[in-house]
């Protein structure tokens, strides 16, 4: 049997290596959405959930196939969970640069004198066997850490640097590329995600 087409609702190079990886020992081959002439949608919704949906849905309404979305971002504990759906355009909602500098700049700064530093990485990925499917599948990864005031490390991207993790005494952006790809929250909601799918490959 040959593998199941799945749109990924998203253009990043990254995230489509990342997820095409692991799935595609489950018979699914993933497709990205901008080689099917899907363009992005916005993401106007306060909850990582009700954006994966609606990014989703969007693919999927226009390709007629099975479509995987996801959203993600840091949630800081005394920020009230901010950034979070935010965290890509942090520093621009301020009036600042659309960038990771910036958007870390941000944070220290609105961070700054805070003795409680607990964080969380979150990812929320939404599979839709069809637009209008009554029952999506939707499972949250996350992954726990501290911000810090001076970044550490060079690989990663966002807010790695300053992401720390206490277990490893490492922030993400000391780890190795395959060992923030086994720990992240992404991988943690790929994995959900996986076990959710097999019953519907078999
Ligand atoms: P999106 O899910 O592609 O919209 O990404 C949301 C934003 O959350 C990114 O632009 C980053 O700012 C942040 N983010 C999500 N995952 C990570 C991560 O693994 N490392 C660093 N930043 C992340």
């Amino acid at each position: 049997m040959g593998l199941s087409r799945v749109v990924l609702a998203s253009n990043n190079v990254g995230k489509l290596k990342e997820f095409s990886a692991i799935l595609t020992s489950s018979g699914i081959e993933m497709v990205a959405q901008g080689s099917l002439g899907v363009s992005e949608v916005e993401e106007p919704y306060g909850t990582f959930v009700e954006n994966a949906l609606a990014k989703a849905r969007h693919a999927s309404r226009l390709t007629g196939l099975p479509t995987l979305a996801d959203d993600s971002g840091l949630c800081v504990r005394v920020l009230g969970g901010a950034p979070g759906v935010y965290s890509a355009r942090y520093a621009s909602l301020a009036g600042g640069p659309k960038s990771d500098a910036a958007n870390n700049h941000r944070l220290v700064t609105e961070l700054a004198g805070q003795v409680d530093r607990r964080a969380c990485y979150v990812a929320v990925l939404v599979y839709l066997r069809c637009h209008d499917d009554p029952r999506p599948i939707v499972v949250e990864g996350s992954w726990d850490g501290e911000v810090l005031d001076e970044p550490r490390g060079e690989n990663g991207f966002g807010y790695d640097p300053y992401f720390y993790l206490p277990d490893l005494a490492l922030t993400a952006a000391e780890l190795a590329p395959e060992q923030k790809n086994t720990l992240s929250h992404r991988a943690r909601a790929l994995r959900s995600l996986l076990s959710a799918l097999r019953s519907e490959f078999e």
